[in-house]
């Protein structure tokens, strides 16, 4: 047992329960929500997701990791407002995405590193709530200078603080290789790192090859395939069976990258984002798991997938 970090303070990891390894309550920019009041209709946003989360709840699902990080908008008072009355715990990051700020460029790794350890020892803003896993970054091409400032910061404040990294990658590029070469570097345990985005492929060599180096696997994208390049969802959990019958399943777990749909810019999009993913927060409950059954995996398989891999997760 461990505690873990949720914005409502930190629980036991016994509570986690059915966990969804990679959602966004809501997504945005940082600073816009100060800058240009309005312009989203937060309580709108707030009500939305929180009926998504309590049909979650509903479904049987209790945490979600929510990976938002500064530059996507972290908005700290909202996910509170949303997980009491959701009666989902919701886990906070600290670390950051692809819109890396300026002031972080070239910066000494260790200051960056500073602003992090103090987001999950002291807490992110003036919330009190601390960060419960750290989020880094890269897509297609690897990691860029700028995000390995980034990577090595997250990598020395989970040495100091023994909180988890959970990554954004690019799987048809290997960018998990490439992270793991530099966590490894600044001499990371592996086995506090969690690989994500890792089904926008189907190179099982490569998913086997990142789970070898003894991470932890997200296949965190569903329903996927809205790029023509990336794997249906049918094909993404073809590859958790194989995996699973290769004998991964304590080190797997699913998520949707989910976020509340009302935060599309226009009602257009909205409604292009809602027919994409009908199912929300609940599409892995009412499809993924199910199929997976059909293709011979076991009621125990599902649970040690959706409850004590992230739970161990969180576990030294
Ligand atoms: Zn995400």
């Amino acid at each position: 047992m461990s505690q873990v970090n949720t914005v409502l303070g930190p629980i036991d990891s016994s509570e986690l329960g059915f966990t969804l390894s990679h959602e966004h309550i809501t997504l945005g920019a940082a600073g816009t929500a100060a800058a240009y009041p309005g312009f989203q209709d937060l309580n709108a946003i707030a009500d939305a997701a929180t009926a998504a989360l309590q049909e979650a709840y509903d479904g049987g699902v209790r945490t979600i990791i929510d990976v938002t990080t500064l530059d996507l908008g972290r908005d700290i008072p909202l996910m509170q407002d949303v997980s009491r009355r959701s009666g989902v715990h919701a886990i906070p990051c600290t670390g950051n995405h692809l819109s890396i700020p300026r002031i972080f460029w070239g910066a000494p790794v260790d200051k960056v590193a500073a602003l992090f350890i103090k987001e999950i020892e002291e807490g992110i803003e003036d919330t009190g709530v601390k960060a419960g896993i750290i989020k880094v970054a890269s897509d297609r091409g690897g990691v860029t200078e700028n995000e390995e400032t980034v990577l090595r910061a997250a990598a020395r404040a989970c040495n100091a603080t023994g909180t988890r990294i959970s990554t954004h990658t690019w799987s048809p590029d290997r960018v998990g290789e490439e992270q793991i070469r530099i966590l490894k570097d600044e001499g990371v345990d592996l086995n506090r790192v969690y690989v994500g985005h890792s089904n926008d492929d189907t190179d099982v060599e490569y998913l086997v090859g990142l789970l070898e180096e003894g991470v932890w696997l997200g296949l965190d994208r569903y329903p996927g395939g809205r790029t023509p390049e990336t794997p249906r969802w049918e094909v993404r959990t073809e590859i958790v069976k194989q995996l699973i019958d290769a004998g991964w399943a304590h080190r797997l777990m699913l998520s949707h990258d989910h976020s509340t749909p009302v935060v599309q810019p226009s009602d257009e999009l909205r409604r292009e984002r809602e027919a994409f993913n009908p199912d929300g927060y609940l599409f892995i409950s009412r499809n993924v798991l199910p199929r997976l059954v059909e293709l011979g995996a076991t009621d125990a398989d599902v649970n040690t997938i959706m409850v004590d891999t992230p739970r161990r997760f969180f576990e030294d």
